[in-house]
């Protein structure tokens, strides 16, 4: 055992080894104790709340058997930061270095089995997921867009998961997990738990220099929008995601009958 770590100040699993070095969970055969139990345990007894770490440290801290891509550390972090850390990057605080992080709130004592059983994310069954997809129409409630698009900001291909409508709290005490009402289909970038991944903010100002251009139709539309926090599709939209379907004889039939019907002349 490492000298710094002092015996009683709970920082070592009963076999006395720190428990951001162990690679094994106490009383099981070969379970992995989890990375973020980990990071979790090295943040919690080796840093105060205001240090600031980089990647590098926790590499070094954590030892060799660490994953070594910076993107799984992030990982690693955001669900630190789901069981109430604080940690910010230079994306939420311009004064960090790049890679460089800071301690700001100390969260859930994620290596204590009990502390961790708090945080369990609370997650519907495959026949659940299933209905709701259809549900929802394979399409994000929040910003409204499906399977096959892009992001319009960096023509990212847009990857779905299943949102919580209800507080993860409240669904725990409920049990109620297969109420297709607690869920709705949401993209990764909208989905509360994975909002970090968010390429850079919009700037207010910005934003409402484009509105400018909006009808006052417009801008009572987007007005319900953000106050529902969900892009209802118009029927036109679900009109065009039925058409888009359509066989690409059919596809062309109806172009013409379109184009009929509003009085184009060919
Ligand atoms: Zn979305």
């Amino acid at each position: 055992m490492p000298s710094d770590v002092s015996e009683h100040d709970g920082s070592t699993a009963p076999d006395g080894t720190p428990w951001w070095e162990l690679s094994i969970q106490p009383g099981t055969q070969n379970k992995r104790f989890g990375q973020e139990r980990r990071l979790a345990a090295w943040l919690w007894f080796k840093k105060n709340v205001g240090d600031t770490f980089t990647m590098r440290e926790l590499r070094a801290a954590l030892g060799p058997d660490i994953a070594d891509s910076s993107e799984h550390l992030n990982r690693r972090l955001r669900e630190l930061r789901k069981c109430d850390w604080v940690i910010p990057s230079q994306r939420n605080d311009a004064t960090l270095a790049h890679d460089e992080y800071r301690l700001e709130v100390k969260g859930g004592k994620l290596w204590i089995d009990s502390e961790r059983a708090k945080y369990e994310r609370f997650a519907p069954s495959a026949r659940v997921r299933r209905l709701v997809m259809d549900r929802d129409g394979s399409r994000c409630r929040v910003c409204g867009l499906g399977v096959d698009d892009t992001y319009p900001e960096d023509g990212a291909s847009v990857r779905l998961t299943i949102g919580h409508l209800v507080p993860q709290e409240r669904l725990r005490s409920r049990g109620a997990k297969d109420d297709m009402e607690n869920w709705r289909v949401e993209c990764s970038r909208c989905n509360e738990t994975m909002r970090d991944e968010v390429p850079d903010p919009e700037q207010y100002d910005e934003v409402l220099a484009g509105l400018k251009r909006l009808t006052s139709k417009e801008a009572g539309e987007l007005l319900n929008w953000m106050r529902k926090g969900e892009r209802p599709r118009s029927k036109v939209d679900q009109a065009y995601d039925r058409a888009r379907r359509l066989a690409h004889r059919d596809r062309a039939a109806l172009i013409e009958h379109l184009a009929k019907r509003v009085g184009e002349t060919s």
